[in-house]
């Protein structure tokens, strides 16, 4: 039945024509972006690892520059952060995460979406109330809908964040521990904070299967969620080799080059019907 999920995966076509990682942006520039519609959302799936049926996906955005080709968020995101323009960003990414994943579910996809949230938007108490907003106009279930947050941005001001953070569990939307294993908390400071899923980070898990040491640390992380009983992820699954491995310490969901390159929403359509169809 593995091998049967695995080679349903077919590769996902090259990335459209990226600007230079050294490219110069202004604050104007992005403010601008973010009013006027240059970002888009791509999406990346994760999938079971026991058997590669697609459970959601996790929004990844990007700038389409219109001359500049196209920006990785690595290239902007702390200087949104910066100048006060993340929370604008991150609600303008939920908006569009929010009306494609009710496409899906109109078009009878059950998935759930996830979206990134700044460490800087933590301490902002009105954020949380934005988002269920937002979420309550959009008609899509909250528990469809997953914040995911870095470990050490929640570590930071666990008071602060938890805040923000218990606001939106409440409403029933999902908290998930990103770049976990960066950071350095406890499971008792982790299971003060009610997180639903625990993203085990790439670091820890690209080329695993020739690295014994790093195997110890997936295996505690797995324990981890096992034990404060929520969803363990994979992040940066690039191998078969690797798949294995998670599948075989137990992990639930596996994200990354190997099952699929981040992706528009259209085609992530087109993706599933594809590899559904066999
Ligand atoms: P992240 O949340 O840790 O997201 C995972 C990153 O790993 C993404 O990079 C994704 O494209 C990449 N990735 C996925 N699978 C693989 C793999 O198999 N191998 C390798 N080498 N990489 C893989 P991306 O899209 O460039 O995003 C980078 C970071 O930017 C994200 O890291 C996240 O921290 C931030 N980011 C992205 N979108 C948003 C957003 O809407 N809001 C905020 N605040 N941050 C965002
Ligand atoms: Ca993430
Ligand atoms: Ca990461
Ligand atoms: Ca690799």
């Amino acid at each position: 039945a593995l091998e049967h999920a695995l080679s349903k995966f077919q590769p996902t076509p090259p990335a459209r024509r990226q600007a230079s990682p050294d490219i110069a942006v202004s604050v104007q520039e992005l403010t601008e972006a973010i009013e006027n519609g240059e970002l888009i959302n791509y999406y990346q799936p994760k999938v079971t690892l026991h058997s590669g049926v697609i459970k959601g996906v996790e929004t990844l955005v990007r700038w389409q520059h219109p001359s500049k080709g196209m920006i990785m968020p690595m290239q902007f995101i702390a200087l949104a952060e910066k100048h006060g323009l993340v929370d604008a960003l991150t609600l303008r990414v939920l908006d569009m995460a929010l009306a494609a994943c009710r496409r899906w579910h109109d078009g009878g996809l059950k998935l759930s979406v996830a979206v990134n949230l700044s460490a800087r938007s933590l301490a902002n108490t009105h954020l949380a109330d934005d988002i269920v907003r937002r979420v309550q106009a959009s008609g899509v279930d909250p528990h469809l809908l997953v914040m995911e947050i870095t470990e050490s941005a929640v570590m930071d001001d666990l008071g602060a964040s938890l805040a923000t953070l218990a606001r939106l569990r409440l409403k029933g939307i999902g908290l998930s521990i990103d770049d976990y294993g960066t950071g350095f908390s406890s499971m008792q400071q982790l299971s003060r904070v009610p997180f639903t899923e625990l993203k085990i980070d790439r670091a820890f898990v690209d080329g695993v299967s020739e690295k014994p040491q790093l195997r110890v640390i997936l295996e505690s992380a797995v324990a981890m969620a096992r034990k404060l009983q929520i969803t363990s992820v994979a992040e940066g699954v690039e191998t078969l080799e690797d798949w294995r491995l998670l599948q075989a310490l137990g992990c639930d969901l596996g994200q990354g080059y190997f099952v699929a390159r981040p992706m528009p929403g259209p085609d992530l359509v087109g993706w599933l019907k594809q590899n559904s169809a066999r």
